[in-house]
């Protein structure tokens, strides 16, 4: 199983570009970066794309991939239906960007979108994907990614924590948890259903207290501007609790 980050951050810029994941170069997680980063037959290549959630920084290249791939498809759109929905009526909604959903023709669309439902393993491109809730003030679920030779990731999506009911449900080999912010801004953190490193914390000790292992972690989705005081805080985690956590970057590719 091979992971390559597309997007590591919750802000773009000309070094750091939105959430995006992809393993095997087939499989997509988040949308924020699929085509940014990616030469256009790279992008043909993407047979499925999973979607954690319905914001922004986690769907904005499915409206660019979508005049990519328009000819080419269809491309599996993997969500939560309510979040399927928020991206047929907000951005390929034949106002804002074509309706990919019957476009360039109603029997063979840009994309075909397949609702996931919590709780319930689908099998995608042979991976076997278990979508497990997470709390994130809007309806989200993290993805269990279990590969043909039984290597697996994690991937929370957006969360500001509470995860003991994926960590119930899912042994991964990789766990990619999203550490937002810095300590400091942990009340503003809470309040949008994000994490920091201290609420990190309390999640990899969660994890170990229920499975008995700690896997090594990486973290995604920091804002940029207070990177340097995450990847600080975080090394301190590391060290408190003996494991192995790095802060993702863009191009970050990880074999399992
Ligand atoms: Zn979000
Ligand atoms: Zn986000």
């Amino acid at each position: 199983m091979e992971l390559e980050v597309l997007g590591a951050h919750q802000c773009e810029s000309r070094d750091s570009k939105l959430m995006s994941l992809l393993i095997d170069g087939v499989m997509a997680l988040d949308a924020g970066a699929i085509t940014s980063s990616l030469t256009l037959s790279d992008q043909q290549r993407i047979k499925a794309i999973l979607i954690t959630h319905h914001h922004f920084d986690h769907i904005r290249d499915l409206a660019t991939f979508g005049i990519n791939t328009f000819w080419t498809g269809p491309t599996s759109v993997y969500g939560l239906a309510s979040a399927l929905e928020v991206i047929s009526t907000h951005i390929i909604d034949g106002v804002v960007y074509p309706d990919f959903l019957r476009r360039p023709l109603p029997d063979k669309p840009t994309y075909r979108f397949c609702p996931v439902e919590p709780g319930k393993e689908v099998v995608i491109e042979g991976y076997r994907v278990l979508p497990v809730p997470v709390e994130h003030g809007v309806p989200a679920v993290g993805y269990w990614v279990i590969s043909s030779s039984g290597k697996s990731i994690f991937y929370t999506g957006d969360t500001g924590g509470g995860c003991s009911s994926c960590w119930e449900v899912a042994s991964p080999d990789l766990l990619i948890i999203e550490v937002c912010m810095s300590d400091s801004y942990e009340s503003m953190a809470q309040q949008s259903g994000h994490m920091t490193p201290r609420l990190l914390k309390q999640e990899l000790l969660d994890f170990k207290r229920l499975r008995g292992y700690l896997p090594p972690v990486v973290a995604v989705h920091m804002i940029l501007a207070i990177e340097d005081e995450i990847r600080g805080e975080v090394a301190q985690v590391a060290e408190e609790l003996g494991a192995r956590i790095t802060l993702a970057h863009e191009g970050m590719r990880i074999s399992l």
